[in-house]
């Protein structure tokens, strides 16, 4: 069945971002005094959004300076505009879905300026138009579904009627919680772990269309 909108993730799908981001968190971290390198924040945050990390950050360094998320997330924010690397095939398969008249939106758990600042490296600004959704445009980011309900309503589909493609296990969830199909990128997170939480997975951006039915 052919979608009524397709629902991206940012991070791990069209961009291939998490190392950039992880090394200026391992970095931050290391710094801290909780040593650490771009592999291990990847594996212990991956899909997390900031506030989300914060906690856990704490619990082992202690309290955070003041305003240390917002820090990060400007240097994050800074890093993306200058380059963001694209995930090989993703803008071109929102490019395909678009191009077939199914809207199409981004649901991340990045900061709102970070997140449009890789919109605009990528090229998809135009392609999302307003259908850009952020942790802080809803109440709760992933795993919580609030950010996929609300792409869903931007697109004005219902949520079972759209497919979400993911690559993390907070975002599987976050999907399946909203009620929409789940793609699971395997690329970052294995196989049988994203199909363990109720997504179909896939490996290649080019096999995209026919997973979608177009
Ligand atoms: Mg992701």
């Amino acid at each position: 069945m052919i979608p009524r909108a397709v629902l991206f993730d940012c991070d791990g799908v069209l961009a291939d971002s998490e190392m950039v981001v992880n090394a200026l968190v391992a970095d931050q971290l290391t710094a801290l005094g909780w040593p650490m390198t771009a592999v291990q924040s990847r594996e212990t945050f991956l899909g997390l959004a900031l506030p989300d990390m914060v906690p856990r950050i704490e619990a082992r360094v202690g309290p955070l300076p003041p305003g240390w998320a917002e820090d990060i997330s400007h240097l994050i924010a800074l890093e993306m505009t200058e380059r963001t690397p694209a995930m090989p095939g993703a803008a071109e398969a929102v490019r395909r879905v678009a191009g077939a008249g199914i809207p199409v939106a981004v649901a991340s758990n990045s900061a709102r300026a970070e997140l449009m600042a890789k919109m605009r490296s990528l090229g998809l600004a135009t392609v999302f138009a307003e259908r850009v959704f952020s942790f802080e445009d809803v109440e709760r980011p992933k795993p919580y579904p609030d950010i996929y309900l609300a792409a869903a309503a931007a697109c004005g589909a219902a949520p079972q009627d759209c497919v979400v493609i993911e690559d993390s296990v907070p975002g599987v969830r976050a999907g399946i919680a909203a009620g929409c199909r789940v793609l699971g990128f395997a690329r970052e997170t294995p196989r049988d772990v994203l199909a363990a939480h109720g997504a179909e997975p896939f490996d290649e951006m080019a096999k995209l269309d026919k997973l979608l039915g177009l």
